[in-house]
């Protein structure tokens, strides 16, 4: 039987990147990556598949980097672990050793068992996988009538993209008042609201699809709570993701309330040298620390560098080790993103939060061409002036500029460290240095606080 130091299960983007810090970190150690498939998909760029992408190939993804700085792939299923032998066996019959292991299996999408109708033909769901999307593509390429269950990030993405087709009639059911409202304030959802409209999607919000309909096997048409009926060719039911965590229970690795992988700071399960991490394993809510769900790319990342550098032993101290959520999108050209404690989560929570808005154009003058609205709204503690949260929406810098304030949150920045924030600022770049918005929204927090 062949031994490895460090087998990894999952080619997602939280194994490829163990795999890649591990091995450069530890080039004399052998590395094994099982993966269920070879080709995989930019997860994040599957939405664009629909419409702008197109192909695909365009958005294909896989262990390359991995293989390239020394590691070895097992293409095969990882079915049966015997923690005591440490030994992997695969549906495919292999047995390998470990040293240390990896689970990186990442997250499966919700299946609604709830609603009739759900396993009629042509009900489908956004795999991270390439031959199913291929096929799911296919679907909707000779669909003229698709619903989208779900007006969460994947399922607007998905919607819109699909509504860039003038000749489909693309509607978007979301149980809530608003879509998104999980990651935004309602001011910024009423905004992305009508801007999903705008795009051309027709969305039902405060509506419950309670049945599939279908005929001769195959879906014709959805059933709301209000009693109305959409007729639907396919329909996309994006209605969240799970952990695949039924490997780890099988082999009595301790599974939290969400049914992710229990961890400690170094993403160490309850079992010696076994290690989770990426969408499979545990997050904890980063004022709180209680369990939470965050499956992103950008943490799953964010915690397998951590783990690439502390596979054998602890090198890199994690002095953050709870978990910010930073979401981004953009619906029709406008983009949005948050991070941290919005207001209803730190509600929610019972912490104490005023508010700093402020709002200006991201070029200056605002005659500059391509200059766009720049609005930005900071969450902050009054008791100390921490920023412990933000949205914002806008032209493209806000995707970027929700990462200057995910860090400054990291960093427990207050509002009076930020007034005194030292940027660079170009018309053609940025908003005026006489009114950059993360200032401003500071100094109108600085004065609710005072308020007080
Ligand atoms: C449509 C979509 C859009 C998204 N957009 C964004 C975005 O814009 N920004 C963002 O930060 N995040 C986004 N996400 C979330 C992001 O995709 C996930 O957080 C990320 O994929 C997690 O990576 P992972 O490696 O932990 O898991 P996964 O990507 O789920 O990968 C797990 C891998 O393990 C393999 N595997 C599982 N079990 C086994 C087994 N037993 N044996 C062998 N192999 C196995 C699977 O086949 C899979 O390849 C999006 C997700 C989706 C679906």
């Amino acid at each position: 039987m062949k031994k490895y130091d460090v087998v990894i299960i999952g080619a997602g983007p939280s194994g490829i990147i163990v795999g890649i810090t591990g091995k450069k970190q530890n080039p004399q150690k052998s590395f094994l990556m099982i993966t269920e498939k070879e080709k995989g998909l930019v997860p994040c760029g599957i939405p664009y598949l629909f419409h702008d992408l197109d192909d695909v190939k365009k958005n294909q993804m896989g262990p390359k980097g991995f293989v390239d700085a020394g590691g070895e792939l097992l293409i095969d299923r990882a079915e049966k672990l015997d923690a005591a032998e440490k030994i992997i066996q695969t549906a495919g019959g292999e047995s390998v050793q470990y040293d240390k292991l990896v689970f990186a299996t990442g997250s499966v999408p919700t299946v609604p068992t709830f609603i009739e109708g759900y396993d009629l033909d042509n009900v489908v769901y956004i795999k991270k996988d390439f031959d199913y999307i291929a096929e799911v593509m296919q679907k909707t390429k000779s669909a003229q009538d698709i619903v989208v269950i779900g007006g969460g990030f994947i399922g607007v993405e998905v919607a819109e993209q699909l509504a860039k087709f003038s000749t489909k009639n693309v509607n978007l059911v979301e149980m809530e008042q608003h879509c998104l409202s999980r990651a935004f304030s309602p001011s910024a959802t009423i905004k992305s609201d009508e801007l999903i409209r705008q795009s051309g999607v027709k969305l039902h919000c405060n509506q419950k699809v309670n049945q599939i309909l279908g005929e001769k096997g195959k879906v014709k048409a959805v059933q709301l709570s209000d009693g109305s009926q959409l007729k639907a060719d396919v329909v996309i039911a994006a209605i969240g993701y799970r952990p695949n965590t039924k490997l780890a229970q099988n082999s009595g690795l301790e599974i939290n309330s969400n049914g992710a992988i229990q961890c400690d700071n170094y993403l160490r399960t309850n079992q010696k040298d076994i290690f989770a991490v990426g969408d499979c394993s545990s997050t904890s809510g980063f004022i709180t620390g209680r369990t939470d769900n965050i499956m992103l790319a950008s943490t799953a990342t964010a915690e397998a560098r951590i783990l690439g550098y502390n596979l054998f032993n602890i090198k890199l101290i994690r002095n953050f080790p709870n978990t910010i959520s930073v979401f981004s999108t953009e619906i029709n050209q406008v983009a949005f993103a948050s991070a941290g404690a919005i207001e209803q989560v730190a509600a929610d929570a019972q912490i104490d939060y005023v508010v700093g808005k402020f709002s200006d154009k991201d070029r200056h003058p605002a005659t500059i061409a391509d200059s766009s609205d720049l609005c930005v709204k900071l969450v902050v503690s009054p008791g100390d002036g921490k920023i412990i949260g933000g949205e914002m929406y806008g032209g493209k810098s806000v995707g970027e500029l929700i990462n200057v304030l995910a860090l400054a949150i990291q960093k427990q920045v207050t509002v009076y460290e930020m007034v005194g924030f030292q940027i660079g600022t170009h018309p053609l770049l940025t908003t005026a240095p006489t009114k950059y918005v993360l200032i401003k929204a500071a100094e109108q927090a600085m004065a609710a606080i005072a308020r007080q």
